[in-house]
């Protein structure tokens, strides 16, 4: 809404995407409530929550979606998607089968996503070091060739939770201001 006399206000839509199980509903309550749920179930999805952050002296808020679990049963539907300037694109460090399948949600974001998009890739769990199946270098390289942000995090211990939300709404912020 603009009201004149305000300073300019900032809103922009991200979307989380990835398989199920990567920790994308954990990754947003981190972030948005520093909060982590050990036995999350799909079902208990929010649609989004809106999280502030000054830039340059100006409030900008993200609306942060979450898919609820839709990925289940791949009806991620264009609704989900419409309107939205940056994604978080995540998979789990130690389930190779989830890295694997980035290339298709990138086909699907790419279908869905007419503006350019900031997107991050996100490789999520990497609180397991023991388990791990995908090394960081392929996480790089991956982001290297399809010319993505990418980062490691954790939603257990929080590891680099914030500062992924962060890259993504400061980019968005410097591409549209
Ligand atoms: P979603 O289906 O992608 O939304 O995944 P959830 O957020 O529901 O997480 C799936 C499971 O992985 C849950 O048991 C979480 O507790 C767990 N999980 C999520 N993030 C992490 C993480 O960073 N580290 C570890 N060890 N487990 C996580
Ligand atoms: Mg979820």
């Amino acid at each position: 809404e603009e009201e004149e006399g305000e300073g300019e206000e900032y809103l922009f839509k991200v979307v989380i995407i990835g398989d199920s199980a990567v920790g994308k509903s954990n990754l947003l309550s981190r972030y948005a409530r520093n909060e982590f749920n050990p036995h999350s179930k799909a079902t208990i999805g929010v649609e989004f929550q809106t999280q502030s952050m000054d830039i340059d002296g100006k409030e900008v808020k993200a609306q942060i979606w979450d898919t609820a679990g839709q990925e289940r049963f791949r009806a991620v539907t264009s609704a989900y998607y419409r309107g939205a300037f940056g994604t978080l694109l995540v998979y789990d460090i130690s389930r190779r089968s989830s890295f694997d399948s980035i290339a298709r949600w990138l086909d699907e974001l790419n279908t869905h996503s007419d503006t350019t998009i900031v997107r991050m890739l996100v490789g999520n769990k990497c609180d397991l070091e023991t388990l791990r199946e995908v090394s960081i270098e392929e996480g790089k390289a991956l982001a290297e060739a399809e010319g993505l942000f990418f980062i490691e995090t954790s939603a257990l211990d929080s590891t680099n939770v914030k500062t992924a939300f962060e890259i993504v709404i400061k980019e968005i912020y410097n591409n549209v201001s």
